[in-house]
């Protein structure tokens, strides 16, 4: 084990020892590859340089209470790169290569999966980019999958509190048929002058809406939306928004907890009618919404009682976070433990 002041760590990259690195080249993957180098080297004309063929996963991985290793919904997060790559006419890579990547990497930098009860975890970003080179506008012929790791702190440092978000009209994140289920770096980049102002006038994170009627709430920056009222989780349905493996979970917990689950259009209007917001995603689980200022109209939509997590949304955090600290039972079959 390393000696990190783990609580401390901020949500960041921290050098490890190892990342693993695959290659698609002549029509093919090649085995699996270690490296010790935070570099890669590639062509100019590469098309992730120039077309944005790029996508990226990320999941955690924690040491649980029995110090076993669990990684939470791995393959879930191999499909959506199937998904993300072939929206992006990229090569995908192969799922088990994926999983095999993803757990090579944790094994390779056991010493930096933060102990347990820390609140800090390993965090894994796989990335896949376009390598070969390419001046037409065309998909590449080469590329380069890698999963690298970083062991990151606890998200809510000072407690599990409500933040306070911005819901903004005038920048979209995707397009209604354009790249937003897809996790490509393209969407954040159409989000960050949305966000980083957001942040600038004193907010967590944005909140943005369907591009096309401006009137349905779409997702917060990184991490999808919910809703919770008299026994009932609703979640946007919407084809511009990132399918986020942590709302999956969460539905499936709301729904064993009695919950009627409801994926459908929320206008932003019905944000009145909410006891409980949230956003989730795998970095936090759940950040838990106190208020929604919509920018434009000036209008505030508050949820609860001011600084205190709902009720509903607490417990659901409670019991995603305790299966993936092998504190609960995983009864879904979610975890991979890694030995
Ligand atoms: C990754 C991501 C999420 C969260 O997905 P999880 O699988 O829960 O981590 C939500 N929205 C966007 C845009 C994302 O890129």
């Amino acid at each position: 084990m390393e000696n990190i002041n783990w609580a401390e760590l901020p949500f960041g990259y921290f050098k490890a020892d190892y990342n693993v690195r695959a290659y698609f080249k002549n029509g093919r993957w090649s085995e699996l590859e270690a490296s010790t180098d935070e570099n890669i080297t590639m062509h100019i004309a590469a098309t992730c340089l120039h077309y944005g063929q790029q996508a990226f996963e990320g999941l955690k991985a924690y040491r649980g209470k029995d110090g076993k290793i669990r990684m939470f919904r791995l393959e879930e997060n191999a499909k959506r790169m199937t998904h993300s790559a072939n929206g992006i006419k990229m090569q995908p890579v192969p799922e088990n290569l994926f999983m095999d990547a993803c757990i090579k990497a944790v094994k390779m930098n056991e010493k930096f999966v933060p102990p347990y009860g820390t609140g800090a975890s390993l965090y894994l970003r796989p990335l896949l980019i376009g390598t070969g080179g390419q001046v037409g506008v065309k998909p590449a012929d080469e590329y380069t999958f890698l999963v690298f790791v970083s062991p990151v702190g606890p998200y809510f440092k000072t407690g599990f509190k409500p933040v306070k978000i911005q819901l903004v009209r005038d920048f979209d994140r995707a397009a209604p048929l354009g790249t937003g289920t897809y996790k490509v770096g393209g969407n954040y980049a159409a989000s960050l002058q949305a966000s980083v102002r957001s942040q600038e006038e004193g907010f967590a994170s944005v909140l943005f809406l369907d591009a096309k009627e401006k009137k349905y709430i779409d997702e917060a920056g990184p991490a999808n939306f919910f809703v919770i009222k008299d026994g009932e989780y609703v979640t946007p349905k919407s084809h511009s928004i990132l399918r986020s493996i942590t709302n999956m979970s969460l539905r499936e917990l709301a729904a064993d907890m009695g919950l009627n689950v409801v994926e459908r259009s929320i206008a932003v209007e019905e944000l009145a009618n909410f006891d409980e917001a949230g956003a989730c995603g795998t970095a936090a689980v759940i950040t838990p919404i106190g208020e929604i200022f919509d920018r434009e109209k000036k209008i505030s939509y508050k949820f609860g009682q001011e600084g205190v997590a709902g009720k509903v949304s607490t417990e659901l955090y409670n019991r995603l976070l305790g299966i993936q600290l092998g504190e609960l039972e995983d009864k879904f079959g979610w975890t991979t433990i890694v030995e």
